[in-house]
């Protein structure tokens, strides 16, 4: 579906998180989709128990955008591969946990969040939705 506008003013807009084209308003003025909106604002209300909640949060969206965040058959339950490939996690939103150092000492890391960032906006998009108009 491609559409040829001749108006100089209209520019594909896209999204700042995940660079898909933007279609509607909100989403242009935002400059971001519904998803990656949605997912912002569960990473802002989910890292307020943590030290530093943006970084907490910007490091959880960038496992997310990296998909290096993979959900196993466990319902709850992810991998998460580590950075620089050579380790990863298994994070367990029901538990609260995580395998690596930080979610065992702390019961919190960037891991648990972005696994809590996935669940809350795939099974509860629309309550998110509202929460973030
Ligand atoms: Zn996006
Ligand atoms: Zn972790």
């Amino acid at each position: 579906m491609t559409k040829t506008q001749n108006t100089p003013a209209a520019q594909t807009a896209t999204c700042t998180e995940c660079g898909r084209i933007l279609r509607s308003e909100a989403s242009i003025t935002r400059g971001t989709g519904p998803v990656c909106a949605a997912r912002k604002t569960a990473a802002t209300a989910l890292s307020t128990a943590f030290k530093d909640p943006e970084t907490a949060a910007t490091k959880a969206l960038q496992v997310i955008a990296d998909k290096a965040i993979v959900r196993t058959r466990t319902q709850g339950q992810y991998l998460v591969v580590a950075s620089h490939g050579d380790q990863s996690y298994l994070t367990d939103v029901e538990e609260g946990s995580c395998t690596c150092k930080a979610g065992a000492r702390h019961g919190r890391c960037s891991h648990l969040l972005a696994a809590n960032i996935i669940e809350i906006t795939a099974t509860r998009r629309t309550a998110i939705y509202a929460l973030a108009a």
